[in-house]
């Protein structure tokens, strides 16, 4: 398969890298590392150099009003994005726009209008509500959060763990179990307001992230219209599925982006530190270091590209991205790992983006499906549904 970049896509690629490079490294120099923000009068200047280069809202349909850049393009461009401190939870730091949950383009018009459109806009931020306590690697199984109709209502009960930003969002996405199928048949989903009476946060949760905590929610007696119910009753499952695979592309790009910024660092830093009277680029110790840090971004970009480019051909891409995820995710780890003991002590402080890319790193191999579960779905597509 060939990969190389029409004309267009390079040019893009390279203004992505410049804008990384000129107006997103400079002003982490001034944060502190563990930052999740910039300055608000900085991320409105930059929203207007993204507007100005046609990138805004990148990962929203053209008929939603987002550019018209295919997933391969998208995807290259996510590499990018990925490639400073805070790139891999916030990616320039969404001076590019909020795609939003991909799950409200098949909302209804009146959803779209309270939910979707002002996400667009910036007006409003939503949570994705999905795991529980009970598990989430199998959530069509484990959810025990429950949804029983009241008239024209439904009243949920249960809880909810590991949900990012649901401590600062407007709604949300909850999924609840609406009938006696105890399997993902028998789960809807619902938009939930935060304000809404008998929704609680009920704790901010610490990870390795710096930022965007996690958090546990109680739901008790939440009192939800029926019109608040997204696809269908008790398809809450199917609604989700081709844009959960979507999502797995960009989660990898994060992941091979900043290990291609990582190695980078380490090849630049090789030719300039010396011991034991040479540079660490001339021991083989090393080289192969960056030798196998080459192997790991070159296999796991070039899955991640194919994903991408059945995803835009309109091929079934689930095995693709789900191979992409686990790649990018495991040989991002051992890149970044690598990178670290290539610069000794200074891996370890953080004046270098290294130490906050691995602690991040290692939540990529169980947030949006453990790797374990991207085996699962693998082989599931290759061998055949019948034996899960
Ligand atoms: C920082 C962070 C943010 C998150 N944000 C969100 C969010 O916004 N919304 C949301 O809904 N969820 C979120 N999650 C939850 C995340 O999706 C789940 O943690 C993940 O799906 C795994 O579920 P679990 O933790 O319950 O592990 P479990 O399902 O209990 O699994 C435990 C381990 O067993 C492995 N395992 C499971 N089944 C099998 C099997 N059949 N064979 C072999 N191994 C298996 C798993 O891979 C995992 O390693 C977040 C998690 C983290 C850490």
């Amino acid at each position: 398969m060939d990969y190389q970049l029409t004309e267009e896509q390079q040019m893009l690629v390279d203004m992505v890298r410049r804008f990384v490079r000129t107006e997103i490294c400079p002003l982490e120099d001034n944060l502190d590392p563990d930052a999740g923000e910039i300055d608000p009068e900085d991320s409105e200047r930059l929203k207007e150099m993204t507007k100005k280069m046609g990138l805004y809202g990148l990962g929203i349909p053209p008929e939603f009003g987002g550019p018209d850049v295919d997933v391969t393009t998208q995807t290259l461009l996510s590499f990018e994005m990925a490639q400073h401190r805070a790139g891999l939870y916030n990616p320039c730091y969404n001076v590019f726009g909020g795609a939003g949950l991909a799950q409200l383009y098949e909302a209804t018009d009146m959803q779209k209008e309270k939910y979707l459109y002002p996400v667009l806009r910036g007006e409003k931020t939503s949570f994705f509500g999905l795991t529980e306590p009970s598990g989430g690697s199998d959530p069509g199984r484990a959810i025990q959060t429950r949804g029983v109709q009241d008239g024209d209502d439904w009243i949920l009960n249960g809880a909810k763990i590991f949900i990012s930003g649901a401590d600062h969002a407007d709604f949300g996405i909850l999924f609840a179990r609406t009938s006696e199928d105890k399997t993902r048949n028998g789960v809807t989903c619902f938009l939930v307001d935060t304000d809404m009476p008998g929704f609680h946060v009920r704790r901010v949760v610490h990870t390795l992230r710096s930022t965007k905590y996690a958090t546990e929610i109680q739901i008790e007696n939440l009192r939800v219209p029926k019109e608040n119910i997204l696809g269908e009753l008790n398809k809450g499952f199917a609604i989700a599925n081709d844009r959960l695979s979507r999502y797995r592309i960009p989660y990898a790009a994060g992941c091979i982006g900043v290990a291609m910024k990582a190695q980078e660092m380490a090849i630049d830093y090789v030719k300039i530190r010396e011991t034991f009277g040479g540079l660490l680029a001339s021991r083989q110790a090393i080289q192969w270091m960056i030798v196998d840090n080459e192997i790991d971004i070159r296999t796991s970009r070039h899955v991640c590209l194919e994903a991408a480019g059945r995803a835009d051909r309109g091929d079934d891409f689930r095995t693709e991205a789900a191979m992409a995820k686990l790649l990018g995710s495991e040989a991002g780890g051992r890149v970044v790992d690598r990178v670290m003991q290539i610069h000794g002590g200074y891996g370890m402080t953080k004046d270098l983006p290294l130490e906050r890319w691995y602690r991040e790193m290692r939540i990529r191999r169980i947030g949006e499906g453990p790797s374990e579960v991207q085996r699962l779905v693998m082989a599931r597509n290759l061998i055949g549904g019948s034996f899960h």
